[in-house]
């Protein structure tokens, strides 16, 4: 034997990141605080300072959904281990589930509702519309023993933003039970989970968090609990199973997996960095850089995919000008500035550009940086562009929104 055949072909050394500016739609930059953090010693996932950590990261976490669910901890996963976790745990063959859909995650949910055996009833709105109540309580007059209400807090495919509380309310009004996607618009736009009656939720770290990807911050409402334990069929995923993974973030406190330690370090920091700022002022942070950022972008003729009262702060979804060739300015702006930010997926591919400003990357010198460079490679390519007038207006913007406290 000998193990010459299996070696790598090139040279590889060291792996050095180019240190990117991230305006898409997420991840979004990892503040340095949350960097160091994950570099800390690794302890044991049973080690009593780590389970201590445990129990702050979980009041963190309440904090920034606004709940006192027991029930809320971090799935070691990305945010679609987060969907797929509610999903799993809360439908059992043949449940009928109303999901909303007006973009890709609420497709995304859909597939979830079949795939483990449950029956969905699919209410459609357009893209970069958001989710309409009315034909909420359509579907459940017309579905009696409807199960669940899914649905997309914001919608990162489209940048809209659907009104929680109101669905929340008619679900209720049927006895059903509800499942929210806020991956998007956890810390970067107001989320209440037991003010609006939300049952099941869940995020991701890399989005408005300031945390790199990974982990999802989930929770269940006393209700999604009894129900996945008085269950008739076992949950289809035993990693994903609630009712094994209470034993580990319960209080009893037996292995399960081994809990990715470093990683949840980071979102210990980053939801820390987020309690210390408040919600309110991250909130307004969120609008006020994307107030500056629309003001600029208005200078080049660049218009917004969803209206006004819909739109999402994090995710500024635009047309690309017409003769522009949207995939050459991704390009150049990554090139040349080493700014990324978001194409149109699905029905949007190659209309529309995702600005994101979500978390670390929602800040007053990245909506100047970002659009300097967007006027310099569109006059570039030919479009008429007045250079500076967009920083100009974005920061016009700041003086008439001025951040309180
Ligand atoms: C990003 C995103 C997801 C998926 O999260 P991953 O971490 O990529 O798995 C789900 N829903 C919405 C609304 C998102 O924006």
């Amino acid at each position: 034997m000998t193990t010459k055949d299996f070696r790598p072909e090139k040279k590889i050394s060291i792996f050095y990141p180019p240190q990117r500016v991230l305006m898409g739609p997420g991840p979004s930059d990892t503040h340095s605080r949350v960097l160091s953090a994950m570099a800390r010693p690794t302890l044991g996932h049973l080690d009593p300072v780590f389970t201590d950590m445990m129990e702050e990261l979980k009041s963190l976490m309440r904090y920034a959904f606004q709940t006192n669910n027991l029930l809320t901890f971090p799935v070691s996963g990305p945010g679609s281990v987060g969907m797929e976790m509610c999903f799993v745990n809360m439908i059992e063959p043949g449940d009928k589930v109303i999901v909303c859909r007006n973009g890709v995650f609420g497709g995304r949910m859909i597939e979830n509702v079949t795939r483990h055996g449950g029956e969905a009833i699919i209410v459609d709105d357009k893209w970069g519309e958001p989710v309409d109540p009315q034909k909420v309580e359509d579907a459940l007059k017309k579905n009696p023993g409807t199960k669940i209400v899914a649905f997309v807090h914001a919608e990162t495919s489209t940048g809209v933003q659907s009104d929680a509380k109101t669905i929340s309310e008619i679900a209720k009004r049927y006895n059903c039970l509800t499942i929210m996607d806020t991956v998007t618009s956890l810390g970067g736009t107001p989320i209440y989970i037991d003010g609006w009656g939300i049952d099941a939720v869940y995020s991701g770290s890399q989005k408005c968090l300031s945390c790199p990807p990974g982990l999802s911050p989930v929770s269940f409402s006393d209700r999604v609990v009894e129900l996945v334990k008085n269950r008739k069929h076992k949950v289809q995923s035993w990693f994903m199973d609630i009712n094994l993974l209470l034993g580990y973030w319960g209080s009893s406190r037996t292995y399960h997996h081994t809990a990715p330690t470093n990683a949840l370090y980071g979102l210990h920091e980053a939801l820390l960095m987020l309690y210390e700022e408040g919600l309110e002022h991250s909130w307004t942070r969120h609008q006020r850089n994307h107030k500056a950022l629309k003001a600029g972008l208005q200078t080049m003729g660049i218009e917004y995919v969803v209206a006004e009262p819909y739109r999402l702060p994090q995710l500024n979804a635009v047309h690309v000008p017409v003769g522009i060739d949207e995939k050459e300015v991704r390009r150049r702006l990554l090139a040349d500035f080493n700014l990324e930010i978001g194409a149109g997926l699905g029905d949007f591919a190659g209309k529309i550009w995702r600005f994101g400003l979500m978390g670390t990357s929602s800040r007053v010198e990245n909506v100047a940086f970002c659009l300097n460079a967007l006027e310099v490679v569109l006059a570039d390519l030919g479009m008429k562009v007045e250079r500076g007038s967009a920083e100009v207006a974005a920061h016009q913007t700041y003086a008439q929104n001025p951040m309180l406290g």
